[in-house]
């Protein structure tokens, strides 16, 4: 006789189960397609499997899952014939949990509010405890492929520890036993437990069945026709297939037939799972060739930026026994995938023409996608452009326009698609550089992220025009006619000499502006510098190695505090050099760059002082 041997549970997992039995009270029903899913998960593993070993336990089973109810022992039985687990398997899959799942997991059942929402489960990694939601106890029992595991059998009530113990006679694969808790008994109802497959599982990619009775139909929607799939058909497919809880935001099914085969079935989610702290998603769109499953996360296939994208790709013209290595190295899965992404980016781009509204809200969550798209997947760059949003100073607050908007509605003297890097609306209107684009009428783009200035670095040209900041030295806004008598030029000339040494190494150089309206002085990056933006990314990493900026100053010959330092210079030298620097902490200020904000409390108090006096 072998004696059970008795494991703690991870803390994590402690946690996980802990909200998994007090918190979740709404569908329950979801544990079965859990359970299922990772039964398919494990023949799938099989199949692999399959292909590559040679002494496999029970290598004559078929691959499927059997289900089986008994109404009066209260129990409900899910067995599959995939790899199983051996006892260390046991111990790493169902004992602890290997990444962050359980604390996002947490978090996110936390926004779903009171009563959970179990269906989430799933996306967490998490999802073989769903069946603690109903179960009293849950036996596992268990034989590896491989030849020589040991049979076994791992059971637990959720609370604080499991055990295993030897279990003569296990099949190849695992067939897990739930008793049912007192007011889950339903579970135990053949016609229930039918009613919640058919929801969920009936696209599983092996045969299921009910007390002997074969439930999942095995269909492959993708190759059908538009017209003969459903609504609801494409909705329970897309749940199926990205074990998704919400409703696809768009969907795109088409048909090729050149350069390549191709049936695809596409869809872009309405959650974005990155944004619940669940780091980087596994690609979501699965190859398969004519209904045969090659891949279900091939990381190759679409660019990597997509990988929010879930749903399938079929091609005949793959051979068929193309493993999944070969695949990624395979010209024909290269071309295949470039055709794909173009197709779905031209289809994103009609489909926020027709509806900008839906596409602003899908936007809001995704837009991350589109600019790391930009910044990694070259061939698909300008397309991607497309489909960038920002705000304006010709929008309101929260309301986007499109590059190409811009473009359509510039001016026709304007040379450039002007932008500014900040991190807000009220930084950049309260700013001295807009002022000058809007005297003469051109729109200024907002862009409030810093990934924002890559992604403009990465676009030099969009339809023809280029891309500048309004900080950046190379901005010819020609004549601005503005009121006012300026400083003569022989005058600017000796006052911006004499600047530029009293300033010292703090600035590159010191010229009179045409851009300025209201401002004395702005700052601009010189040629070859990092942006405001780059650098303070740079000061956040390493702030022992950053330099003081270095800048250009644009002095306004118009200002009157400009006319009044100029006149100080030969009375109180002290005083105007006092301004002058204060002036150039301002135009830093405005800029982002100004790293010693005491500096300016002390001088303003000598200013202030020299006043009172
Ligand atoms: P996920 O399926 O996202 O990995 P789960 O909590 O559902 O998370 O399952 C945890 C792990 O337990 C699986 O990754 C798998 O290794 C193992 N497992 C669960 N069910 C089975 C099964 N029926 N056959 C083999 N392994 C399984
Ligand atoms: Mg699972």
């Amino acid at each position: 006789m072998s004696t059970p041997i008795t494991h703690e549970f991870q803390a994590e997992v402690k946690q996980v189960l802990d909200i998994v039995i007090h918190s979740l009270y709404t569908d329950r029903e979801i544990f079965i397609r859990e359970l299922v899913s990772n039964a398919a998960d494990a023949l799938e593993k099989m199949r692999l499997t399959q292909l590559t070993e040679n002494e496999i336990f029970q290598a004559e089973k078929n691959l499927e899952i059997s289900i089986t109810t008994d109404e009066t022992a209260g129990t409900l039985t899910i067995a599959d014939t995939g790899i199983g687990m051996t006892r260390d398997e046991l111990v790493e899959n169902l004992g602890t949990i290997a990444h962050s799942g359980s604390k996002a997991f947490a978090s996110a059942l936390k926004n779903a509010g009171k009563g959970g929402d179990a269906s989430l489960i799933g996306q967490f990694g998490v999802g073989f405890y769903s069946a603690f939601m109903v179960a009293e106890e849950v036996k596992v029992y268990t034989h590896s492929w491989r030849g020589k595991a040991e049979h076994l059998v791992w059971s637990s009530t959720g609370v604080g520890t499991y055990t295993i113990d030897e279990a003569p006679d296990q099949d190849r694969g695992c067939r897990i036993v739930i008793k049912l808790k007192e007011d889950a008994k339903d579970f135990a109802k053949t016609w229930n437990v039918k009613s919640v497959l058919g929801k969920y599982s009936n696209f599983v990619g092996f045969p299921i069945t009910l007390n002997g009775e074969r439930v999942n139909t095995v269909e492959a929607i993708w190759l059908k026709n538009k017209d003969a799939v459903t609504e609801e058909e494409y909705e329970s497919f897309y749940k199926f297939t990205a074990k998704a809880f919400d409703k696809p935001s768009y969907r795109l099914h088409f048909q090729a037939d050149a350069p390549l085969v191709i049936n695809a079935l596409l869809f872009l989610p309405e959650q974005n799972m990155e944004m619940f702290g669940m780091g980087q998603m596994e690609p979501g769109v699965a190859l398969y060739c004519k209904k045969v499953l090659i891949d279900p996360s091939p990381p190759k296939l679409l660019p990597d930026w997509m990988r929010f994208v879930k749903g399938v790709i079929d091609s005949e013209d793959l051979p068929l026994n193309i493993s999944r290595e070969s695949m990624q190295d395979s010209a024909l899965v290269r071309k295949l995938g470039e055709v794909v992404s173009k197709r779905l980016i031209k289809f994103l781009d009609k489909e926020a023409q027709d509806d900008a509204k839906k596409f602003q809200e899908f936007y809001a969550k995704f837009s991350r996608f589109f600019k790391e798209g930009i910044a990694t997947d070259h061939a698909n760059r300008d397309a991607i452009a497309k489909l960038l949003r920002y705000e304006s100073s010709m929008t309101g607050k929260g309301e986007v326009i499109s590059l190409s908007d811009y473009v359509k509605r510039m001016k026709e003297d304007q040379k450039a698609i002007y932008y500014q890097v900040a991190p807000s609306r009220s930084a950049i209107e309260g700013g001295p550089y807009l002022e000058a684009f809007q005297s003469k009428g051109y729109e200024v783009l907002f862009l409030y992220e810093s990934i924002d200035e890559y992604v403009v670095s990465m676009l030099p040209e969009f339809e023809g025009k280029k891309l500048q900041a309004v900080n950046s030295p190379d901005v010819d806004l020609g004549d601005i006619t503005s009121e006012g008598d300026a400083l003569s030029e022989a005058d600017a000339t000796a006052f911006t000499t004499w600047l530029k040494e009293t300033l010292g190494t703090g600035v590159e150089d010191v010229r009179p502006g045409k851009r300025l309206v209201s401002a004395p002085a702005l700052a601009i990056t010189p040629e070859g510098e990092m942006t405001p933006q780059m650098r303070q990314m740079m000061k956040a990493l390493k702030p022992d190695e950053i330099e003081a900026p270095k800048v250009i100053l644009e002095i306004n010959p118009k200002h009157e505090l400009i006319k009044k330092v100029h006149q100080l210079r030969s009375q109180d030298t002290d005083l105007a050099t006092l301004l002058s620097e204060q002036i150039l902490d301002n135009a830093l200020l405005s800029a982002g760059l100004l790293d010693d904000p005491q500096r300016v409390v002390s001088r303003t108090e000598k200013i202030m002082a020299r006043i009172a006096a």
